[in-house]
Formats: structure tokens, sequence, C-alpha cells
């Protein structure tokens, strides 16, 4: 399979530039003009509400269309030679692109590793994970339509086809829990080759006393229960400085309200969790928080019938360090912390050893700054939720969450080119 895309690739990255970009310029179109079958298809598979799903799908149009144009970007530059002569260097493709993916973003992730791999004149080899093959066949054959046969293949499989992907491609981009990232980091750095690993989090959101307790509220249980919690960017921990009483009670009740059920049905926020194993997954977290000695203020169980639904699960009263408040449970399920002024607040936000994404709520921006300094994540957002990724700027996290270099925007380009100087003297005598 690599062997094919590799050779597709040579003609590929010397194509004009208008054909690689008129080519993703039609994958895009022809994703928008499929949009509603990926979006179900996504609901059905990975149980992705179908709002959720629709604005996924909608993402990857973007991408496909934000990395078309990218083709077009300056590929090297002139410099001031030594002596007589040119002197400039050149982004050149490095081949074929091994990429191993997770279910929990079924297209934008395939998406947002491809389009630059291709845009920048490489060949692709997309494993994706086993809870989302029909997801990662579906754009093996919408693709297919427009790219030169052979240029992007999906191999379906598990753990063996992805070292097979790792140990056969000429740059891996992966994206999946921390285990497996360093398994997939060590083998790749191993070979030599190029290698970007997205991983997990345990990421915090922290209400400062001025914070607007009704906005907050409403963003932070968006972050912690959307898509049941499954998203690397969610929220597991809120930490409230100060009187937590207003803003628990705010949480409490917006988390209350959130629909769940059916991913397909119109407004739902919370289907079911991926597998019976998460779902055990969660609600073992919840018993072992209770037996800790935490307090469940609400949900901490399934809901009665059919699916892997859990209830979405808030507790309190547990210690910093209790395995909830330390590791990623993947599931809708956070803990408030107390903490008495901003400082402690930062100090339990990057006291996990994880580092993807802080929100903080405050209206006094100038404080924010301030703290901006010490937080320990490869991103901020200010009054705004942890979840939600911008395509067209760098995204990666810091400790444990990533190896390698940044993903997405321009960004991108860092890991599928490598950088070749040329020099070029008078032919003649000087
Ligand atoms: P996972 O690590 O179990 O699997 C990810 C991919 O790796 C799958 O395709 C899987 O088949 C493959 N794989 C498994 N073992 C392998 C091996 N030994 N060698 C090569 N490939 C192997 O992750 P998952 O359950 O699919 O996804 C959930 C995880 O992904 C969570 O930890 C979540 O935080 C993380 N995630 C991170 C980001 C990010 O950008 N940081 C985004 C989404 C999800």
């Amino acid at each position: 399979m690599a062997l094919r895309a590799r050779a597709a690739s040579r003609d590929w990255s010397r194509a004009p530039a208008a054909v690689r970009a008129g080519a993703l310029r039609a994958a895009g179109e022809a994703l928008a003009t499929n949009a509603e079958e990926a979006a179900r298809l996504v609901a059905r598979e990975v149980g992705k509400p179908i709002g959720e799903a629709r604005g996924e799908v909608g993402r990857g149009v973007a991408i496909l269309h934000y990395y078309a144009q990218q083709v077009f970007d300056p590929t090297g530059e002139l410099h001031a030679p030594s002596s007589a002569g040119l002197l400039f260097s050149q982004r050149r493709p490095r081949g074929v692109a091994g990429l191993i993916t997770p279910w929990n973003f079924p297209i934008a992730i395939p998406l947002w590793k491809a389009a630059p791999a291709l845009a920048h004149g490489n060949g692709v080899v997309l494993k994706p994970s086993p809870a989302a093959t029909a997801c990662g066949l579906w754009l093996e054959e919408l693709l297919g339509r427009v790219l030169p046969e052979g240029l992007l293949r999906v191999a379906p499989g598990e753990a063996e086809t992805g070292m097979a992907v790792v140990d056969q491609a000429d740059v891996v981009s992966f994206t999946g829990s921390v285990a497996v990232g360093r398994q997939v980091a060590a083998r790749a750095s191993g070979r030599g080759v190029a290698v970007q690993a997205e991983m997990g989090g345990q990421n915090a959101s922290i209400v400062l006393p001025d914070a607007d307790i009704g906005r907050a509220a409403a963003q932070v249980a968006d972050s912690a229960m959307g898509y049941a919690g499954q998203k690397c960017t969610a929220t597991s921990r809120v930490i409230v400085v100060g009187e937590a009483g207003p803003f628990v009670e705010a949480f409490l009740a917006t988390v209350e309200r959130l629909p769940v059920g059916d991913p397909q049905g119109d407004g739902i926020a919370v289907g079911p969790v991926i597998s019976q194993a998460a779902r055990a997954a969660v609600l073992a977290a919840a018993a072992e928080a209770r037996d800790a000695g935490g307090r469940i203020l609400t949900g901490g169980d399934g809901l009665d019938g059919a699916g892997w639904f859990v209830r979405p699960t808030v507790v309190a009263g547990l210690e910093a360090t209790h395995r909830l408040a330390q590791e990623e449970v993947f599931g809708p399920i956070c803990v408030v912390l107390p903490a008495a002024d901003a400082a402690e607040a930062v100090r339990l936000s990057n006291g996990v050893r994880y580092g993807l994404v802080t929100a903080i709520f405050s209206r006094d921006l100038d404080h924010v700054l301030g703290l901006l300094e010490e937080i320990d994540t490869g991103l901020v957002k200010v009054n705004a939720p942890t979840s939600g990724v911008d395509f067209y700027l760098p995204f990666g996290g810091e400790k444990d969450s990533s190896y390698g270099p940044r993903e997405q925007g321009r960004a991108a380009r860092d890991l599928y080119t490598s950088t070749r100087t040329v020099t070029i003297a008078p032919s003649g005598p000087g």
C-alpha cells in the first residue's frame, strides 16, 4: 500500500500547483455535496450528536479548501549568497505520510492530517480507528474520485496494521492515547523518520470570582459533557476560585438540562459513549470517587434501556491528587476542585502530567494576561470552552499531551516537508 502511494506521490509532487490545488478544492466540494451523508455516518458509527457531526463535516470542507490555497504559498526563501550566485532554501515533500487516527473525530482528524500532507506533495496511507472504519473507507472512496489513483489509501485494522504503517511511512502523524502515541513516536524515531503524536488531555476550566457565572456555567457544561466528554479538549476539572456555591449551582442546573439521547435526534447534546467497556470505565470512575469520599453532585449512573449511556456526572470533595482529577477518563464526568486564589488555581491546573488546554473565565483581562505566563498548556482559552479548535492555527499540547511539531494551520508544513538548501555558483570564470 505504501509502495503504491509512494509511486503515485512522485507524479503528484511534480504536478503543477494549480493541479494539486484543484484536486484539494474538488475534494472539499465533494465533501460539501455529500455532507449530510457523512454527518449521518458519523452519528451512526461513533455516536456523535448530529449537530456536532454536521459541524465536524463542515470543518472538514473548510480544511480541504484552506490547504488547497496553501499549495500556492512560497516553498522556500531566497538569501544573499556568500559569494556570487544564488542561495535558496526549498521545502520538499517527504514521500508517504502514515496517518494513524482515533475514532472521536473520524472525518476532521484524518482530513487535518491528509490535506496538508497532500498539499505539500506527499502520498497518504491512513489507518483509521477500528471503531471508525466505515468513516475511513467512506473518505477513501470520496477522495479517490478526485485524487490520482493510489495517492491516498486507507488501511483498516488494529494495532498491528498501525505498526506496519509506522514501519513503511516516510513521515508519521498520530492522534490517540498517550500509551499508544509513545510507542508510535519511539518506533518512528527509531527508524529516523519525522513523527508527531497528539495525545490525551486532563483539561481544567478555571472560574475566577469575577467571571460571568451564566456564561462560564454554559461553556464549561458544554466542554465537559458535549459528545459525552469524548474529546481530547474536554474539561475534566473545574477549578472554582473563592466562594464556589453560586457557580456550582448554575453549573449543575445547566448540566442537568443537557439533552441526553439518540445522537441522531435533533438537539441532543450527549449521546452514548463509544463502547460497553467505555461505559463501564466511566461508571467505575464514579464509584471509585464515591469510595474515596467524593460526593456525586449529579449523574453517576447509566440510563435505563438500550445504549451505552452515562448520565452527565459531576463529582466534588475529592483531593486534587485523586485519579479522577489526574487521569483522562474520556467520558461525561468531571470534578469540581476549590482554590483559595488564582495562584492556587493555576498550580492545580498545571498539576497533572497532561498539558493540552486550559480555560479561564474572568472579566479582568489584565489579571488573565498575567496568569497566561504561568499556565503550562499548549492552548489557552479565555471566556471560551476548552473544546473547539481553529484549524488554521497551530494545535498541540505540552508534557504528555504531545510529541513533535504542531499540527494544523501553516505549522503543518514543518512535519510534511523537509528543507533543502541550494547554492548555485556561476558556471564560468568568476
Ligand atoms: P488509541 O490510542 O486507542 O488509538 C488511536 C489509533 O492508534 C487507532 O487507530 C488505533 O487502532 C491505533 N493503534 C492502537 N495501538 C497501536 C499500536 N501499537 N501501533 C500503532 N497504532 C496503534 O486512541 P482512541 O481510543 O482511538 O482515541 C481516544 C484517545 O485519543 C484519547 O486519549 C484522546 O484524548 C485522544 N485524542 C487526542 C486528540 C489530540 O489532538 N490531542 C484528538 C482526539 C483524540
